[in-house]
């Protein structure tokens, strides 16, 4: 098995890296899934920034 599979930090489900995306904000791994719902943070980075659109710290 050498697959590229990464666990999502929003979801924690096992999905392939090549078919995921990076945080927003760290660059950690969210899935497809989660990209498709509109979530482009992780959890940790939701907490600390807020939801997805929030950019008033810039
Ligand atoms: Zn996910
Ligand atoms: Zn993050």
């Amino acid at each position: 098995m050498a697959t590229d599979s990464m666990i999502c930090r929003v979801c924690d489900n096992e999905e392939r890296a090549s078919e995921g995306y990076p945080c927003d904000q760290c660059g950690t791994f969210i899935c497809l899934i989660c990209f498709f719902k509109g979530v482009v943070r992780c959890k940790d980075c939701t907490v600390k920034f807020g939801a997805a659109g929030s950019t008033e710290n810039a």
